[in-house]
């Protein structure tokens, strides 16, 4: 399952800011693809690029302890069937939401049902298999916004009962429903962020089911569960405000004095 949605802004921000994670060996395969694709670089061009970035952003840099990462790197980034993703939204066919939607099953269980489409999907796009699903259940359990991972895993009995999915013995999960041929008009879900699409089931509460709960925080914009109906901002932007509420109060105290 891809981490990294959109290559070429990862690629902005590794060329501007260095490393983003410590998974250097796959950071360096997606900038030599950057410098493939987008720059047109040689082979040979790359792999000097490539040990200059290193040089600037590993502080005790050595080309022997690097060479086998940055040639596996290389090799990788030039193969034939190599590609640098731009994924920023994901199509669906009304006839797919409809089917989730009147499955007999739990609201809880349809939605994460339909994250693991959006997954499958993603797959698809990146050329894996669209029904193999490989994916942790902390990051299923944030698609789905439930509060545990015990209750991610009862969901996931549920529809393994129903047989609308199957896992292996590796965990990877099958859905089987995808054989179905859907029709129906094109829906689309266009994410600005890996954030917003880490968080896809609040996208099938908003626009599938109309769910008047979940809300656009009225500063970042990103989805939320309103938990009051006085609410507006997300938590982040929330505490923000608050700051800057007392930041104005305490420097008015100091006027008075
Ligand atoms: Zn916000």
């Amino acid at each position: 399952m891809l981490n990294i949605l959109d290559e070429k802004m990862y690629v902005l921000e590794i060329i501007a800011n260095g490393f983003q994670s410590k998974k250097w060996g796959l950071e360096l395969f997606i900038l030599a693809k950057y410098n493939r694709f987008l720059k047109n670089m040689s082979k040979k061009d790359c792999k000097d690029d490539l040990i200059e970035f290193c040089n600037r952003n590993i502080s005790d840099y050595n080309l022997t302890d690097y060479y086998l990462t940055l040639k596996k790197a290389i090799n990788n980034a030039y193969k034939k069937d190599a590609k640098l993703f731009e994924i920023k939204s994901i199509e669906f066919l009304s006839g797919e939401l409809d089917y989730i939607k009147n499955l007999a099953i739990s609201p809880k269980s349809k939605r994460l049902l339909f994250c693991l489409l959006c997954c499958s999907k993603i797959n698809e796009l990146s050329h894996q298999s669209k029904f193999w699903i490989n994916i942790g259940i902390n990051r299923l359990k944030k698609m789905n916004s439930c509060a545990s991972n015990s209750y991610t895993v009862n969901i996931l009995h549920e529809l393994l009962s129903n047989e609308l999915i199957f896992i292996n013995d590796k965990g990877s999960i099958y859905l089987s429903f995808l054989n179905n041929s859907f029709t129906g008009s094109p829906r689309k879900f266009d994410f600005k962020s890996v954030d917003e699409f880490n968080t896809c089931g609040l996208w099938w509460e908003k626009y599938v089911c109309k769910n008047k709960r979940v809300i656009r925080c009225t500063t970042c914009n990103e989805l939320i569960w309103k938990l009051s109906n006085r609410q507006i901002y997300c938590n982040d932007c929330s505490k923000e405000k608050v700051k800057k509420k007392y930041i104005k109060y305490n420097k008015k105290r100091e006027q008075v004095k």
